[in-house]
């Protein structure tokens, strides 16, 4: 088997691996990379020869994984998109959203690239698409060659799937984005056991340790209090979470504990694409028993909708608890504005539930406990830091130790790691090169092509 990581700017980046194994071309998700612009931010598929793939295969419709199917799909309109059920609807929501987050880039920054494709392209995809039941084979055949392909739940979020190729008894699996414990909203990850060839193995938590004696539960009560102190001393609470996942999770959190009187009463705003993505949570839940959200609880919480005539250091008129995207607090979010207008007033406070990248505008915030301001640029606006800002290990990716753990219980011949920056991936090298001093460890040269 040939393997070529074609993420070429590397860490986490836009997700995408090249796979020839037998007579098969297969491609691993086909993501965008979040901190570069344009046509950089594709993978990097020019090593891809014209019409070539036999299959593209989507592990889940975050856009690090998702975000250029159109793209690469347009190239190769032969190949069948495999994914799950959910994220046969939830890709093509996803990459419109995507449309008109480039469109409106293009208008304001000038990025004549943008939009990387059309809506008539996601029509494209939406004919491609093929979806596969978790934990049944199929068996795909090419000139007398045939591999079967399994996708196992990967928890993470709704949608992920763990992807296992098996070719001629050799096992290969893509782990993809996962996270084992159960979330409110999906179980979590069941991924397939000893023996396995080949794992490629996400490493985005290595360079973390979770804190002693804390757990997601512990993590979840301290957030509720967090909350309960904030809306007590007359503040509002800022929530900045991903539309895809995260939303409906925290709105789960939320709504459990004020049923259980864990949590003060208080109006709840929720805006933007996560909104919409309840509905199709909602939706998928009644046709499967994968989920459970019920979209009925934004009635049950009376869920306001946002305010649009936020000003930069005004603080918000209705108090409450805001949960809107971007969860890194992305310029031109509704979260980035919300943050402006409530950050130089002490009463308030910003909880981030997620991963937040040190070079976003969220990951500047956490890191700016020695800093008297903050500058909100895109707003050209100062803001004295005067709002408390805590994180909360609610992340949705599985614990260093934990996946270590997997890939040492499955005895793999061969790790590759993947979506990890160079911090992560080294303690994993280290690690289970330590552990597993027979298999080989590898951390792939982007655009490189490996035989293993
Ligand atoms: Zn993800
Ligand atoms: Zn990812």
């Amino acid at each position: 088997m040939k393997i070529t990581d074609l993420n070429s700017g590397g860490g986490i980046g836009a997700n995408s691996h090249f796979v020839k194994i037998g007579t098969f071309n297969i491609l691993v998700d086909c993501g965008l990379h979040p901190k570069k612009i344009g046509k950089q931010a594709l993978p990097n598929y020019k090593l891809l020869g014209a019409d070539s793939l036999d299959l593209i295969i989507v592990t889940h419709c975050h856009l690090d994984h998702l975000g250029s199917l159109p793209v690469v799909a347009a190239l190769h309109p032969h190949a069948p998109i495999i994914t799950s059920i959910p994220n046969v609807s939830l890709a093509p929501r996803m990459l419109r959203n995507s449309i008109n987050v480039m469109n409106r880039q293009r208008e304001e920054h000038g990025i004549m690239d943008y939009p990387l494709f059309l809506h008539r392209d996601i029509s494209h995809v939406n004919k491609q698409l093929l979806s596969q039941r978790y934990s049944f084979g199929e068996i795909y055949h090419k000139d007398g060659d045939k591999i079967e392909i399994i996708l196992h739940p990967a928890g993470h979020v709704v949608g992920a799937a763990a992807i296992e190729l098996v070719y001629k008894q050799r096992r290969i699996v893509f782990s993809g984005d996962i996270l084992f414990e159960n979330q409110l909203t999906i179980s979590g990850a069941k991924l397939p056991k000893y023996p396995i060839d080949t794992l490629i193995l996400e490493t985005t938590r290595g360079a973390h340790t979770r804190a002693k004696g804390t757990s997601r539960s512990t993590e979840v009560d301290r957030f509720v209090n967090k909350m309960n102190e904030i809306i007590a001393r007359g503040g509002s609470c800022l929530i900045p979470v991903f539309a895809l996942g995260r939303m409906q999770e925290i709105l789960k959190i939320v709504y459990n504990a004020r049923n259980s009187g864990a949590l003060a009463h208080c109006p709840i705003v929720a805006a933007g694409l996560g909104m919409d993505i309840c509905n199709y949570f909602d939706k998928i839940r009644k046709r499967s028993n994968i989920i459970d959200f019920d979209v009925r609880i934004l009635d049950h919480m009376r869920v306001k909708d946002l305010e649009f005539n936020l000003r930069s250091g005004r603080d918000l008129s209705n108090k409450g608890i805001y949960i809107v995207s971007s969860g890194m607090l992305v310029q031109h979010t509704p979260s980035y504005k919300l943050a402006a207008a409530m950050l130089s007033h002490k009463h308030n406070g910003i909880c981030f539930v997620g991963y937040c990248d040190s070079d976003t505008p969220g990951g500047e915030l956490l890191n700016s406990k020695d800093m008297d301001y903050y500058y909100f640029d895109a707003l050209d606006y100062r803001a004295k830091i005067q709002a408390s800002i805590d994180q909360f290990d609610l992340s949705g990716h599985a614990d260093r130790e934990e996946i270590a753990n997997y890939a040492i219980e499955s005895s793999a011949r061969v790790v590759v790691l993947n979506h990890g920056e160079k911090l992560a991936r080294n303690w994993f090298k280290e690690y289970l090169e330590e552990k597993l001093p027979k298999t080989k460890v590898f951390d792939l040269v982007p655009s490189k092509e490996y035989e293993i």
